[in-house]
């Protein structure tokens, strides 16, 4: 299986402040891997940095073989980043937002269909041509999960993706995940909800304090602790309860 992502000894200061402390992991084509940890362990920095968005202090990170530093415009071609508090233009409806962002990546009849997939990938039914500004928080969330992969990114990073959102809809948005994952893009998304890492992520990474403190599939971690929930094994490892 091809490394989709790989970090090596990565490296993430603020001033004088060491955010990530030197973290390694990588991540399978096709895999969903969850990063998960508390307010502040560093998932969002991690995350920032794989999408060329902060640089990174030292150590490497390549997603398909490209260095985030090095090639930054040939990672973003390649990726899709959503970050937790993203929003879209609400003077907008919904299908005019996407295909707003269309326009970035073609014209014509390609671009028609980039729409129709993001259509379909929302979901909204006739809400579709409401202004972005009435929306739900639920829904803004499905039509930017929709912005975010209808281009069909080979990695998809998200951040907090169901954040806020109530069961329906995060259950939702948690298939469309896992539908893209089974078409063959890679997913790595940060989440605090464990219930929802165990679901749908392949393997986790558990932050803490700027570092990565285990690595596993889910059914590895609760076995090798010895718990029934990945809750459980986060608090057993980040507190040694
Ligand atoms: P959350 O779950 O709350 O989103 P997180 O795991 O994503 O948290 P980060 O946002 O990556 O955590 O923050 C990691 C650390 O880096 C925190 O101590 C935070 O205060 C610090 N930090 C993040 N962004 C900056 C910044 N722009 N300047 C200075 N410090 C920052």
């Amino acid at each position: 299986m091809t490394d989709a992502l790989v970090l090596k000894d990565v490296r993430k200061s603020y001033g004088q402040r060491e955010a990530v402390h030197g973290v390694s992991f990588s991540v399978k084509e096709g895999e969903v891997f969850g990063l998960i940890g508390h307010n502040g362990a560093g998932k969002t920095t991690m995350l920032r940095m794989i999408s060329t968005i902060l640089k990174v202090t030292s150590g490497t990170i390549t997603v398909y073989g490209h260095d985030v530093m090095r090639e930054p415009d040939a990672v973003r071609e390649i990726i899709s980043y959503l970050p937790e508090d993203a929003g879209a233009y609400k003077d907008l409806t919904g299908r005019k937002y996407l295909e707003f962002i269309a326009d970035f990546f073609t014209s014509g009849d390609k671009k028609n269909e980039l729409v129709q997939k993001g259509i379909e990938l929302a979901d909204l039914g006739d809400r579709i041509d409401s202004k972005v500004d009435t929306y739900s928080k639920g829904m803004m969330r499905r039509l930017l999960i929709a912005r975010a992969i209808m281009s069909s990114p080979k990695l998809a990073i998200l951040d907090e993706v169901t954040s806020g959102l109530d069961v329906i809809n995060a259950f939702e948005i948690r298939e469309v995940i896992r539908g893209i994952a089974e078409q063959g893009m890679t997913v790595i998304m940060s989440s605090h909800n464990m219930f929802e890492v165990d679901m749908i992520c392949d393997r986790v990474a558990m932050v803490d304090q700027g570092n990565v403190v285990e690595i596993g599939t889910p059914a590895e971690l609760k076995e090798k602790y010895g718990k029934k929930t990945l809750e459980e094994v986060f608090v057993t490892v980040v507190k040694g309860a």
